[in-house]
């Protein structure tokens, strides 16, 4: 006898394979397809217990043995029979109950040998499987099943059971799967096909033959993501080209005569890097990470330079307008009479330095705006403002936007809008980012790490205050004054402005962790202002208050009066966060501390400990032990980023890394973890760029790009906005 072997695609409907249970696939897990359900992977793998020794109450087992005997009764309370049948393994013993016997008595006969999977329970000091799942081994003993028996997850209405027997039939089915992993490849990584690979982790025979699977699963994934990075790196290489900037002009000689320091050798390789990008036409798409203060504006600054040399402009975007006034000032007083240009007394090299910023008077945006159409400026510094209204550039060639985290992939799209000819871009991030990350969510920039800070910074030491210490708050604010009268400044941190407030800056703060306390309302500026006005410790000291909810125009003057020495200790939201640099401040009290995530923390304290003299971070907190506690420990005892940047990766759940592409989509990454499979992505993106660079449109690579096309863009913003 012949029958037709039905033939099905990963695109065909389960229904006509497997019968009723497609249905409640369908309706209860969304499964359709035989796609979905070859994805549908076991969560556990179970070896037989042959053995019944070692059986253990509540634990899902799956158990080979023979019928000893069996039995119908019938129900004493209620209508109808029910069945038992003793099954063993020679040497013991475990009862299989069904109340119905319809069904079972005809095949659980004694003497057939049978497998069965469920929750061991114990009945009349007797173990039993109550209604398990079986099937009955034929003589040979030749049963086709695999190994290894899989547990599906819990589907409801569904038995375990009912999953192997439905993925087996599929399996029986189906061709052999088109695999995106070029053959070569994988021989060259001794890899099992897809085929193979899906095979083996629905049926698996042991523990080895699971491990190539996942190898195989998790390989094949990161090829894939990077096949897509690949594909976008070249896309942006054939784009319109940009304009070439050579390096070595007049200007940014004349600049580097002038500093009164000679670079890091990080800073010389970074430049270099960024040198070469900028020489050619393909548009540059660079990635400047550094720890805060590590000298990454210098090395900007030089950059831009080159591109007025060449002839066009430059823009800095800053995330806010205190930080872009603040980089206006910073980098007009290094440039020195550089940045005079055209006035009486300016170097005849001189550019000017342009502020667009949304609230600058209408007369000081009207020259802006002028200098920056007629290409006296040949930098523009200025915040969002830049990108949305109407600013018109002479010759736009360089964009470096600064604190990328504010800054979505949008926004960066958008600028490239103002330049006739896609201009080139740097990033620069003091968030530090993970290998993996960099290669995964920002593997289509290329980057850059400056490592070490310049010569002459101070070590930071941090200690965490408990504030129902009694004392210790006093001690705090004995110490801040202290620190003032040595000569020097504070900051004192808060979590939030008011106490009737839900600002923008709070809506920042990560949400509480599972198994943390009940949050107390969190510490204000206001708050925190009043008490230390009054506070007898720090009598005489000027204290200042800044937040976002001021005036920008009174932001700006407090910051001015911070930096110039006028303020002794500043009480702030996060808008001190990032960019913020008054060498002479030198210690920080955060507040709440326990409020902030691990990442800000770090970003927060690198304001501090940028001169000459040792910085003193204290981070109060009224939280007690636990995971809060615990993090703020963590990021007391050490000040590397990388390392920090790790930890914060650890506590937060991986599918946030890569956001929405992961999230309930079946396509994401499912084996392949960005924290612990370095290696793996590493050789990925080899392979891929092999791939992608001899074969662009993957023409040649049919099922790689079908592959490609179904993947998500991963979302570069989403992951710095949640660092
Ligand atoms: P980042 O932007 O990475 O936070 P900056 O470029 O603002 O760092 O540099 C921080 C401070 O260090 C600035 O005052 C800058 O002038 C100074 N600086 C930068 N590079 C060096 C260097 N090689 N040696 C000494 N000081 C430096
Ligand atoms: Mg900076």
């Amino acid at each position: 006898m012949t029958t037709l072997r039905q033939v099905a695609t990963l695109d065909s409907t389960l229904a006509p394979l497997i019968g009723r249970t497609a249905h409640t696939l369908r309706d209860e897990r969304a499964l359709i397809t035989v796609r979905d359900l070859l994805g549908f992977f076991p969560t556990r793998y179970l070896a037989y217990d042959s053995d019944l020794s070692e059986l253990r109450e509540g634990e899902f087992v799956v158990v080979i043995g023979e019928v000893l005997s069996a039995k119908t009764r019938e129900m004493t309370t209620r209508r109808g029979s029910m069945f038992n049948a003793t099954l063993t393994d020679g040497r013991h013993e475990i009862d299989m109950t069904f109340f119905t016997a319809r069904g079972h008595q005809d095949k659980l006969r004694p003497g057939v040998r049978v497998i069965a999977g469920g929750q061991v329970g114990v009945f009349n000091r007797r173990w039993q499987l109550a209604h398990p799942g079986y099937t009955v081994l034929d003589r040979s003993g030749d049963s086709d099943l695999p190994g290894l028996f899989p547990v599906y997850p819990a589907v409801p209405k569904l038995h375990n059971w009912n999953l192997v027997r439905a993925v087996r039939l599929v399996l029986d089915a189906l061709d052999p799967l088109p695999d995106p992993v070029p053959a070569e490849i994988r021989a060259k990584h001794d890899l099992p096909s897809l085929d193979r690979a899906t095979r083996l982790l629905h049926r698996p025979n042991s523990r080895a033959e699971l491990a190539r699977a996942r190898d195989r699963m998790r390989y094949g994934e990161a090829f894939v993501l990077q096949t897509v990075l690949a594909q976008r790196r070249l896309a942006r290489a054939r784009e319109q080209m940009a304009v070439p900037i050579s390096g070595g002009g007049p200007l940014l000689q004349a600049f580097d005569a002038r500093l009164p320091f000679t670079l890091t050798a990080g800073q010389q390789r970074v430049s270099a890097e960024i040198a070469a990008d900028l020489g050619q036409s393909v548009p540059m798409s660079r990635l400047l990470q550094g720890e805060v203060g590590s000298g990454k504006t210098v090395v900007a600054l030089r950059a831009m330079l080159s591109a007025v040399d060449a002839g066009g402009q430059a823009a800095l975007l800053a995330p806010t307008e205190v930080l872009a006034a603040q980089h206006q000032r910073s980098i007009t007083a290094m440039l020195g009479d550089l940045a005079e240009g055209g006035l009486l007394g300016g170097s005849e090299l001189g550019t000017r330095v342009a502020l667009l910023t949304g609230s600058q008077s209408t007369a000081a945006r009207r020259q802006a705006l002028l200098d920056v159409v007629s290409g006296t400026a040949g930098i523009v510094v200025g915040t969002h403002a830049l990108l949305q209204e109407k600013v018109d550039f002479a010759g736009l060639t360089l964009v470096v936007v600064d604190e990328q985290h504010r800054f979505g992939v949008e926004q960066r799209d958008n600028l490239r809008g103002k330049a006739e000819r896609p201009p080139h871009v740097l990033v620069m991030t003091a968030t530090p980012i993970p290998r993996t990350i960099a290669m995964t969510v920002f593997g289509d920039m290329e980057t850059s790490v400056l490592d070490e800070l310049p010569a002459g910074r101070s070590p930071i030491t941090t200690h965490v205050v408990d504030e129902y210490r009694p004392g210790w708050l006093e001690r705090t604010w004995a110490r801040v004054a202290e620190e003032c009268a040595a000569g020097r400044q504070a900051y004192v941190v808060c979590p939030r402005i008011g106490p009737d407030q839900a600002s923008e800056e709070a809506a920042e703060l990560p949400t509480p962790e599972e198994g943390e306390p009940p949050k107390l309302d969190m510490i204000g500026v206001l708050e925190t202002y009043d008490v230390l006005c009054a506070e007898p410790a720090l009598t005489g000291l000027r204290v200042g208050l800044l937040h976002g909810r001021l005036p920008s125009e009174e932001k700006d003057q407090v910051m001015r009066a911070f930096a110039a020495g006028e303020i002794d200790v500043l009480v702030a939201t996060t808008v001190i966060e990032v960019g913020v640099d008054v060498p002479n401040a030198t210690m920080m009290v955060v507040r709440d501390a326990d409020r902030f995530g691990v990442s800000q923390l770090h970003q927060l304290r690198g304001r501090i400990g940028r001169g000459a003299y040792p910085g003193l971070c204290l981070f109060t907190t009224r939280a007690g032990g636990g995971p809060a506690a615990e993090r703020l420990a963590a990021v007391a005892t050490t000040t590397d980023g990388f390392e920090l940047a790790q930890l914060d990766l650890k506590q937060r759940r991986e599918g946030d890394i890569l956001g929405a592409r992961q999230s309930g989509s079946r396509g994401g990454l499912r084996f392949l973890s960005l924290l612990a499979h370095e290696e793996i992505i590493a050789a990925a993106r080899v392979d891929a760029a092999a791939v992608v660079a001899d074969d662009p449109e993957l023409t040649e690579h049919l099922v790689l790009a079908d592959r490609v096309a179904r993947e998500l863009a991963p979302e570069q913003a989403d992951f710095l906005e949640k660092a």
